[in-house]
């Protein structure tokens, strides 16, 4: 696709970042590009076209994607947060990486219940993330109709974490 052939020229790999061993995809250099994030907003805003309510976005890059893609298709965004960020009603979920664990946290009421909701991130690694964001979404009482990333990294196996939501990926690697 033409999102993919841009992903494909403009990506950044960084090897021993953030911590030795780990290869580190960034996608600033996409995001940067005028024409390659258009066409990987639009990509992922066709793919999904009808299926969603509301996108909701992953802290950090998430936010980028999931703002634009609810602008285009005049849909809700939500932030999904890291632990202790938010104010209020908040659901919470613990995951491991690979060293330690994280959480993400997501406020409730923000939709009426059964709204059908977009989770996008920029970067598919083991599911971990995806996974928890999932079960807030499920959670706060909407329905998850599909998943967008910008990349996945396939030999982290994080597609199996997914069960039967609908995987979209721009570019597998
Ligand atoms: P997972 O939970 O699937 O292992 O990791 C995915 C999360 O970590 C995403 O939120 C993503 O932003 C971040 N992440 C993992 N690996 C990379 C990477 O190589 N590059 C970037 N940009 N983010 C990554």
């Amino acid at each position: 696709t033409p999102a993919a052939d841009h992903v494909t020229a403009l990506l950044a790999s960084y090897q021993d970042f953030p911590e030795t061993g780990i290869l580190f995809r960034d996608l600033n250099p996409v995001f940067a590009d005028a024409v390659a994030f258009r066409a990987l907003i639009d990509e992922l805003a066709g793919r999904f076209a009808g299926q969603f309510d509301a996108v909701a976005g992953i802290e950090a890059r998430g936010f980028l994607l999931a703002a634009a893609v609810g602008y285009a298709a005049g849909a809700s965004v939500l932030a999904v947060r890291k632990g202790g960020k938010l104010p209020g009603s908040v659901l919470s979920e613990n995951y491991d990486l690979e060293y330690g664990s994280a959480c993400l946290e997501l406020e409730i009421g923000q939709l009426p219940e059964g709204s059908r909701v977009l989770v996008l991130d920029d970067v598919l690694a083991t599911g971990g993330t995806i996974a928890a964001t999932s079960r807030l979404v499920r959670r706060a009482g909407y329905r998850l109709t599909g998943v967008g990333v910008v990349l996945e990294l396939t030999e982290l196996l994080g597609r199996d974490r997914l069960g039967t939501t609908p995987l979209h990926t721009i570019v597998a690697l």
